[in-house]
């Protein structure tokens, strides 16, 4: 146990075997680890390191300024940003060698105009629309953007590595139709003459469930953080390790009479006299306000309830009788196996996801890394 007031314990050697771990289920010949959002929370440029460690070799990121934190950070794999505004600055991106994700013919003209002013040629790969209806191109323009895209490349200023999209995950029958209008895609960007190296199209969740979406590449974000994508399956069941343990000490202890009052606006009282332990995490750090009454966490390994108000800074636990004393060892969620409430039992209290759970952990909070892959990777 550390003696951390509030933290979040990165587990890398989790991260490094869930890669692992799912590579040898799903099989593709390529594998990217998506480290945007700042590694879900977890940290973008270690887990990365982690993930190329397991066996990665492509790392997705949603904004071309987390792609170039990357580079700065030392790490020179191969790496694809997709999120773009209108003044996005696709000139730094070629010089760092990322790719970039086009979802529109206004794009790949602006990529094809920065790389000339770098003197470089742009990799770049097209996202299509396969009803998701995000960004990516849409049906009717796909012979137009492949065409140009396919005209800068005859001319140096672009390569057309691969084309993806992104599935919605709702029904198999939806995923079904996606899926066709994928392989239409890929028939249009051949027939504009276009000669692709990757085609990308399942998350985690189509990666492990849907082997129709596997193409060249999977784009695994959630699973390599050991948390899983599905309502009917937990971290052990797909063989994963949670990475994210957040966790902290008892910061005051104190005894309450029955019908005392707790937190803000007395939302709870206690029914009997008992114990109310105070942990240092609030809303600030991500704990989500929504699970009030509703979420539990382990202190020295016995589970015990949230109750009242989750304040900015903190909150109470009522421990009933159980001995506890301040500087005890708090674990809000971890790795089930180990008794700790799991990150997707704090959504259900909240009414929200495992993903949005470990990814608003905020800054306030340390990141402690354990487990860090010996040789480093992709750098
Ligand atoms: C976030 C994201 C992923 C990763 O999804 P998971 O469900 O976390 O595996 C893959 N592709 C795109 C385009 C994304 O935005």
């Amino acid at each position: 146990m550390s003696s951390a007031f509030r933290e979040a314990v990165i587990d890398l050697a989790a991260v490094q075997a869930n890669v692992a771990h799912l590579r040898s289920l799903i099989g593709t010949r390529h594998t990217m680890a998506v480290v945007k959002a700042n590694g879900y929370g977890h940290g973008a440029a270690p887990v990365a390191r982690a993930a190329l460690a397991g066996g990665a070799d492509w790392l997705g990121v949603a904004d071309l300024d987390e792609a170039l934190a990357l580079r700065a950070a030392g790490i020179d794999a191969p790496l694809l940003a997709w999120l773009h505004g209108p003044d996005t600055d696709f000139a730094a991106g070629i010089a760092a060698d990322i790719d970039l994700g086009l979802s529109s013919a206004a794009q790949v003209r602006q990529a094809a105009g920065a790389a000339l002013s770098v003197g470089r040629t742009a990799s770049v790969q097209i996202k299509i629309e396969t009803g998701l209806n995000r960004n990516g191109v849409d049906e009717a323009d796909w012979a137009e953007v492949f065409g140009l895209a396919a005209a800068f490349e005859r001319v140096g200023r672009l390569r057309v590595r691969g084309v993806f999209s992104h599935l919605a995950n709702t029904s198999p029958a939806d995923d079904e139709s996606a899926l066709l209008s994928f392989d239409r895609g890929l028939e249009a960007a051949a027939t504009a003459g276009l000669t692709l190296d990757l085609a990308h199209l399942a998350s985690t969740a189509a990666a492990l469930r849907l082997p129709a979406a596997r193409h060249t590449m999977v784009r695994l974000g959630i699973g390599i953080y050991g948390q899983s994508p599905f309502d009917d399956a937990d971290s052990a069941a797909l063989g994963l390790i949670p990475a994210m343990t957040l966790r902290g000490r008892v910061a005051a202890v104190r005894q309450v009479a029955a019908g005392a009052g707790v937190s803000y606006d007395y939302l709870w009282r206690a029914a009997t006299d008992t114990t109310l332990a105070l942990v240092p995490l609030g809303y600030a750090d991500g704990v989500p306000r929504q699970a009030m009454n509703a979420a539990f966490v382990a202190i020295n390994g016995v589970r015990h309830p949230v109750v009242g108000r989750i304040a900015m800074d903190q909150f109470l636990v009522d421990v009933g009788a159980v001995p506890v004393a301040v500087g005890d060892d708090v674990v809000l969620f971890g790795d089930p196996s180990t008794g700790a409430p799991s990150a997707a039992e704090w959504g259900a209290a909240a009414g929200t996801i495992n993903y949005d759970i470990v990814t608003r952990v905020g800054s306030r909070v340390p990141r402690r890394y354990v487990g860090a892959p010996a040789k480093s990777a992709g750098e």
